[in-house]
């Protein structure tokens, strides 16, 4: 027998390896177009990003060695340009020579893989752009980084962009995102895609979202414009395209073999083509989702191996079948791993599936163990039970949780099964009730309607139908961001404070950080009659679904790295300084300054102060925190936990509140907005001015309703909860809305007033507000004010910084003028 294989990577060579230990005295031949055969694709990004320092390591087998070891003639640089079926034969091109040969088989095995997309954009042909996709395309995005390539813009966010922008990034380049839909990694649903959007922006990625690339252009020599379909226009010295990919079908086309609806070569379940002789495997082929039974393209490394391994066997004279590909993938994206498995809704809303979901967000071993950080994970179910599909984010444990959740999704399992899994545990590697089964137990109480949950995504439409929606968590949690139109009873108060619950409302919607104290508080309730509902996954969930994608500046790496050397050589230690360690993790703001504050309380002067706090936003706010204090940053780390070291000075400074200290610099003014009446508002751009004029930094900080005026004039299109629309439309929309705190008098008044500022030649706000950020102020947008009030970054003008009080605080410590208006 004669075997012939087109492709010599993943699917042919593996292919081509079983047929040869199945059956020693077949003919095989591999055609393969490339250099190279059975080369890692999957390793490409890490040897960019040098995490794979060695080239040599990604070619895992050579023609040689496939010679030696399996009698396997892999002939390279050989196009197989057509196939015969009816004469059996394939036409193939030596691309060195252009010479062609007409070879017989009696099987053959197609494994042509796919092509990156490369749509017909203008300017796509320019020097510079690239394709991750083969050895030679690594070879140039490698050469263009050693060659000093600063900044480089990846287009496209699956899982190959988003490798590829993190391996830039280790590289020290400024690399940003562009990607067309809202969101990143598409496998997963929206709610989980925005912790990777997280992470990719803690690491300095600037993310363009919802913004395909309309145009490239070369600039100066060396250099492109990528121009956006919003107009943005990034400049860099290097573009990947990571847009998708296309099945390689045109030989099989041609052959007339049969195409699928989704353009891969239709295959049976023995991975025979319509031809019987012919069978094909890898991402070329159209397979069954093995969930929902539809036809879909799922271009991955595990099912083209699989496929390979059956087709040889079919052709071996076994008889093995391919059950469908479930599309179980995980990316790491810095430190954080992002996993799926199954349907997401995405699929089983497209496909018109009644579904359910739920998400938890437990640590990933005993809290009480060291290093303890959350998992995401959110599990989609039938109405049955039945398991359709699982995702998972998170430090640690992710590709545990996701194996487990394939291999149940495999076995036909329901939630029900998951309860009974008996899976492996001590503290450091999990908990006595694991995150799958804890998925089980809530995903079974919602079913049962034991404790009915409600999905973040359904929760505008359950207020819309007169819900009220119950905070259960303690005071200091809902500094950090509450869900507008809450009550906030904490649930150790709930029992004895149910009189102030109305028992008229449809339902009640608890929720707490993570879900847990709002499944509590849901049994306490149902149990006095009212009738509740759970937000799964409480505040972290709602918070990842409703957060948008923003743009981050990219902060060179090299720079903080310098920083912390530079901080590290700051002061000296006392003699008998201590090192004192707390540990943060779990907590979210502002529990792990509240830690810190604790610690420093107990410590005396040059002591050192090391926290470890899981919460990625700590990264940011210990920063501010160190300034606010004057203590030194020693040391601060970002990865799966944020770490930072604080020294305290030797010199004992009055206070350890923030506003006693005196200020460093004392050129500093700062100014808290807190209204948004045009009297108060003039009168505070007035001053910021005046500020300004006589040398002093100005930082405005806009909280509560100042925040109205860095609302942008037009309204901006983005999706709201019910409650932030109408929250929205009650508040004004910029500072060209804002009326006068006494005497507005229907408008009368405040029309008089800016009437009066004409003639006497003061500013209009606007003008003012350019002029303070024309002349270095910064506008600080209170991110805890922007959740309450439903306020979304897209909404306010550009300019402007988000932060928290320790930002501000940070900042009304460098010196003496402190306004609140
Ligand atoms: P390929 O591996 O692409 O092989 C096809 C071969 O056929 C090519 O070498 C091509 O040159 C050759 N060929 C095509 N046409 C002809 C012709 N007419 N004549 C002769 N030869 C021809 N998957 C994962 O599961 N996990 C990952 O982490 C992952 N990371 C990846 C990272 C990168 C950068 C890339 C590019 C892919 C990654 N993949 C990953 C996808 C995975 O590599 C593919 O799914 C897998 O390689 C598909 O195998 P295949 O044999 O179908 O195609």
């Amino acid at each position: 027998m004669r075997v012939l294989v087109v492709g010599g990577n993943a699917g042919g060579a593996s292919a081509a390896a079983r047929l040869r230990r199945l059956d020693e005295n077949a003919e095989i031949v591999v055609y393969e177009k490339g250099d190279y055969i059975s080369f890692a694709n999957c390793g490409l990004p890490y040897h960019v990003g040098g995490v794979i320092p060695d080239r040599s390591q990604l070619l895992v087998q050579t023609p040689q060695s496939m010679k030696e070891r399996f009698n396997i003639d892999f002939l390279t640089g050989h196009e197989v340009t057509a196939i015969d079926p009816q004469a059996h034969t394939v036409t193939v091109r030596n691309l060195a020579t252009g010479s062609e040969v007409v070879d017989h088989y009696d099987k053959l095995i197609l494994s042509p893989g796919g092509s990156p997309v490369r749509p017909p954009i203008p300017g796509i042909d320019s020097k510079g752009i690239t394709p991750l996709w083969t050895i030679p395309d690594m070879d140039r995005i490698v050469a263009a980084v050693r060659g000093g390539a600063r900044r480089a813009v990846v287009v496209g966010g699956g899982f190959i962009g988003v490798e590829l922008a993190e391996n830039l990034r280790e590289q020290k380049l400024d690399v940003a995102l562009v990607e067309m839909l809202p969101q990143v990694l598409s496998f997963l649903d929206p709610d989980m895609a925005a912790y990777a959007h997280q992470e990719l922006l803690a690491h300095g990625v600037e993310l363009h979202l919802g913004d395909g690339v309309a145009s490239f252009a070369e600039g100066t020599p060396g250099t492109l414009t990528v121009t956006l379909a919003s107009g943005k226009q990034l400049t860099a010295d290097l573009v990947v395209l990571a847009i998708g990919v296309r099945p390689n079908t045109q030989l099989a086309e041609h052959a007339g073999l049969a195409i699928g609806p989704t353009h891969g070569i239709v295959v049976d379940d023995h991975l025979r083509t319509s031809d019987p002789d012919i069978y094909a495997v890898g991402d070329v082929v159209e397979v069954e989702q093995f969930v929902t039974k539809s036809r879909a393209l799922i271009p991955l490394a595990g099912p083209a191996n699989r496929q390979a391994r059956i087709a040889a066997n079919n052709i071996a004279g076994q008889d093995d079948t391919y059950t469908g590909t479930q599309g179980t993938s995980i990316v790491k994206v810095f430190d954080l791993a992002a996993g799926a498995t199954g349907a997401n809704a995405a699929l089983l809303t497209r496909l018109g599936i009644p579904f359910r979901s739920v998400t938890i967000h437990p640590g990933q071993h005993a809290g009480y163990y060291p290093g303890s950080t959350p998992l995401h994970i959110k599990l989609l179910y039938g109405t049955d039970g039945k398991l359709f599909g699982a995702q998972a984010t998170g430090y640690d444990g992710v590709d545990k949780r996701i194996d487990v959740l394939a291999t149940a999704i495999r076995m036909g399992a329901t939630v029900d099964d998951l309860t009974d899994l008996e899976l492996a545990y001590a503290p450091p590697y999990g908990s006595a009730k694991d995150p799958v089964n804890m998925l089980g137990f809530v995903a079974q109480n919602d079913l049962t309607q034991l404790a009915e949950s409600v999905a973040p995504e359904q929760l505008n439409d359950e207020l819309a139908r007169g819900a009220l929606l119950l905070d259960v968590r303690q005071p200091e949690e809902t500094s950090c961001g509450v869900i507008p139109g809450a009550m906030t009873i904490p649930l150790p108060e709930l029992r004895a404070r149910l009189n102030e619950l109305p028992r008229d409302r449809k339902i009640i919607v608890t929720y707490c950080k993570v879900g847990l104290r709002g499944y509590v508080a849901q049994r306490i309730l149902a149990q006095h009659g009212f009738q509740v509902a759970n937000l799964s996954g409480g505040y972290t969930s709602w918070e990842a679904a409703t957060t948008k994608g923003i743009e981050a500046e990219a902060v060179p790496l090299e720079r903080e790295a310098d920083d912390q050397q530079t901080r590290a050589g700051a002061a000296p230690a006392r003699q008998e300084a201590q090192t004192v360690e707390i540990d943060a993790c779990g907590l979210q703001c502002p529990g792990p300054l509240l830690k810190l504050k604790e610690a420093l309380d107990k410590t005396g002067p040059g002591d050192l102060i090391k926290v470890t706090a899981s919460d990625p936003g700590f990264y940011a706010d210990v920063a501010a925190f160190a300034q606010g204090q004057h203590l030194d940053l020693v040391d601060r780390q970002r990865g799966k936990l944020v770490t930072a070291t604080l020294r305290k000075p030797l010199q004992t400074v009055p206070a350890q509140g923030f506003t006693v200290v005196p200020g460093k610099d004392d050129d500093h003014a700062t100014i808290i907005v807190f209204s948004n009446d045009l009297d108060k508002i003039i009168a505070a751009f007035i001053i910021a001015n005046g500020a300004q004029a006589m040398g002093k930094k100005v930082s405005m900080f806009f909280t509560f309703w100042g925040l109205n005026v860095l609302r942008k004039d037009e309204n901006v299109r983005i999706k709201k909860t019910f409650i932030e629309q109408m929250f929205g439309r009650m508040m004004p929309r910029g500072a060209n809305h804002l009326t006068l705190s006494k005497m507005h008098m229907m408008g009368l008044g405040t029309n008089m007033i800016l009437g009066l500022m004409k003639k006497y030649n003061v500013s209009p706000i606007e003008a003012m507000m350019r002029s303070v950020l024309d002349g270095g102020g910064k506008f600080i947008a209170c991110t805890m004010s922007m959740n309450l009030m439903g306020i979304h970054r897209e909404e306010l003008i550009d300019g402007i910084e988000e932060g928290g009080v320790a930002t501000m605080l940070g900042d009304a410590d460098q010196g003496h003028i402190n306004f609140f208006i």
